[in-house]
């Protein structure tokens, strides 16, 4: 018996963050979240003063990152070469280089597994791009999670600024189409919905909606 796996993917800010912590608290099962680890190399490009144009030298360090995701207070931390860089990857700006970096077929070739090494009993819950495509093919229940564009922005413009970060709304729908035209537009992996994903398009549903269709889905897949 194979150890069960939910794949959820589809654009930056559709909620898969949320739902896939929910969905994974649910189960009780772990959680992968593939783009902090794009996000990690990124940073660490900048630590090892690599260019983000310099694929020769990017996908070495994809193969020998030095990354742990340990839980303290109930808070997953991110760990760069001993250094916390929970907070440091979730910038606008670390989140568009990673998406440049992404891009590389053998730095996601690199990373592939890694993300695999992930799964343990009881089960895995995939937050990313190409969970379902590539990562993962044969998931127990896949989910692609969209949002319009101007829906992405708003909710990102309400969490920047409660954090006290100054942007616009339209500076974050200008970045957000850039980053999904990046995404969805290059050779390898590119954001597709796997062909049995559950599409779920959270515009104009809430965060309990979301879910509520989401836990449906996978329960019926068994
Ligand atoms: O999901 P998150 O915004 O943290 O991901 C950052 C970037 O990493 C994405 O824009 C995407 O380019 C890349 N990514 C990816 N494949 C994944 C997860 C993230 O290419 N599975």
């Amino acid at each position: 018996q194979s150890i069960p796996v939910v794949t959820i993917d589809g654009p930056s800010g559709a909620g898969k963050g949320t739902l896939s912590a929910l969905i994974a608290d649910y189960l009780q099962w772990h959680f992968l979240d593939s783009g902090a680890i794009y996000r990690v190399l990124a940073v660490a490009c900048v630590h090892h003063d690599i260019n983000f144009a310099d694929e020769e030298s990017i996908v070495p360090l994809a193969s020998i990152l030095d990354v742990s995701f340990p839980t303290k207070d109930n808070q997953t931390l991110v760990i760069l070469e001993g250094e916390d860089v929970t907070d440091v990857i979730r910038t606008e700006e670390v989140g568009a280089q990673a998406s440049q970096i992404a891009a590389y077929p053998g730095v996601r070739e690199a990373l592939l597994r890694r993300q695999r090494s992930f799964v343990q009993a009881p089960g895995l819950v995939a937050d990313g791009r190409d969970m379902g495509t590539v990562v993962f093919p044969d998931a127990t229940a896949k989910i692609f999670l969209t949002a319009s564009a101007e829906a992405r922005a708003e909710r990102r413009f309400s969490q920047l600024k409660e954090k006290g970060h100054d942007v616009t709304i339209a500076r974050l729908l200008t970045d957000i189409q850039a980053r999904d035209e990046r995404d969805m537009n290059r050779a390898t992996a590119p954001l597709l919905p796997a062909e049995d994903a559950l599409q779920l398009d959270s515009s104009t549903l809430n965060v309990e909606q979301v879910f509520e269709k989401a836990k449906d889905f996978i329960l019926s897949k068994g």
